[in-house]
């Protein structure tokens, strides 16, 4: 089907460059094609199914001219969804070679151009060209800085990323969109993210630091930034500053708290202090009780008021709010309960391998997005590369 359409299509843009050629023409002796002419070849091309010879015979036989300028864009534009981006590139280089174009068509030209090289994988080339857009063109200044913040992004080079994302937040016309700004802020934040985890493999903490402010000045509500945080802080023996960036997790995402748990448990080892955690997580399961939490709360109930009441605070909430990892945390219990007392656990024992392999088939993240799930948190959906979009599961609704 999909060629059929291509074929139509390629005929199509055929019919349309030879109406403008006649066009172009108008004013000159013969207002017919002559027989022999380029276009007839590609129309036989054409017709005997032959289509990369006939895409390469108008390619050849191009003539610019304001009718046909269009279609050949267009045509540009076909080869390059066909995957045919070495035409594709032809077509718009010559273009630019042969055609008297405006300053305007030249951009858009160049724009098409780039996005060639982009499909090719020439970044280099794309990335001067769009970057010589960005300069010199009002009209595509937008179009070409997020095609470059994309470039970036996708070569992993944050700083340029970030120079570029700054630029697209200062031109006017995104001044009206604020949806557009805050995903781009949230883009930005994460670009800071990773610059701070560079200069943390690099043991440079201060730089570290100075991004993850950066992240958070971008986005407020940048979890990833108050990880980091928490995990540098902890690293340079601040735990009070680690487990004040962590409990703010708790404002700006309470899906992810689960995420700051084996962080905090260190900052509390590290300040010695067995008593607050468990009133936080109290404070947590009542305002979003995700699983996670639940038994980790769980946990700190059986340290410090025993195993019954933990027991009996598990038995409660799994009735309420059903899940595999609460079952799989309250069955861990029992079997410690059995031991413990000394009576048999072999029934308890056999359960588990069962749990474990029902627990590591079941997935732990999705993009709320694209629906990519698994047991990974990734703070860039590698299905729709979209940030911030994967999270913890269950997904609640009303956020
Ligand atoms: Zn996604």
């Amino acid at each position: 089907v999909h060629r059929v359409t291509d074929l139509l299509l390629l005929g199509l843009l055929f019919v349309a460059i030879a109406i403008g050629w006649l066009l172009g023409r108008r004013g000159q002796l013969a207002a017919s094609l002559p027989l022999r002419s380029p276009y007839y070849e590609g129309l036989q091309f054409l017709l005997d199914d032959r289509t990369d010879s006939a895409a390469d015979a108008f390619i050849d036989a191009l003539e610019v001219n304001e009718e046909t300028l269009e279609t050949y864009l267009a045509l540009g534009v076909l080869m390059r969804k066909r995957g045919e981006t070495d035409r594709a590139i032809r077509i718009h280089q010559k273009l630019l070679a042969r055609g008297k174009l405006s300053r305007r068509q030249v951009h858009n030209a160049h724009l098409e151009l780039a996005r060639d090289y982009l499909s090719a994988g020439l970044l280099d080339r794309a990335e001067r060209l769009l970057q010589d857009l960005a300069r010199e063109s009002d009209e595509l200044r937008e179009v070409s800085l997020r095609q470059l913040l994309d470039l970036y992004q996708g070569e992993r080079d944050w700083g340029q990323a970030l120079a570029v994302g700054e630029r697209l937040l200062a031109l006017d016309s995104l001044q009206s969109a604020p949806q557009d700004r805050v995903a781009i802020r949230r883009m930005l934040a994460h670009c800071c993210c990773e610059m701070a985890i560079v200069h943390d493999a690099a043991d440079e903490v201060t730089d570290g630091l100075r991004n993850l402010q950066r992240a958070l000045a971008f986005d407020a509500n940048c979890v990833r930034a108050s990880l980091l945080l928490g995990r540098i802080e902890l690293g340079q023996g601040r735990p009070e500053r680690a487990l004040r960036a962590l409990r703010r997790v708790r404002f700006q995402s309470p899906d992810f708290v689960a995420e700051t748990l084996p962080l905090l448990q260190e900052c509390h080892v590290a300040l010695g202090d067995n008593a607050s955690l468990k009133p936080y997580l109290e404070d947590c399961v009542d305002y979003r009780a995700t699983p996670a939490l639940i038994v980790a709360l769980a946990e700190e109930i059986e340290r410090s008021d025993g195993p019954a009441r933990a027991a009996a605070y598990l038995a409660i909430e799994l009735a309420r709010r059903p899940s595999l990892v609460g079952l799989s945390a309250m069955l861990a219990q029992q079997q410690r309960a059995a031991v413990a007392s000394g009576a048999a656990s072999q029934p308890l024992d056999a359960l588990q391998p069962v749990m474990s392999r029902l627990l590591a088939e079941q997935p732990t993240y999705r993009c709320k997005d694209c629906g990519f799930s698994g047991r990974q948190l990734h703070w860039q959906c590698p299905g729709c590369r979209h940030w911030d979009s994967v999270r913890p599961l269950p997904v609640h609704t009303d956020d």
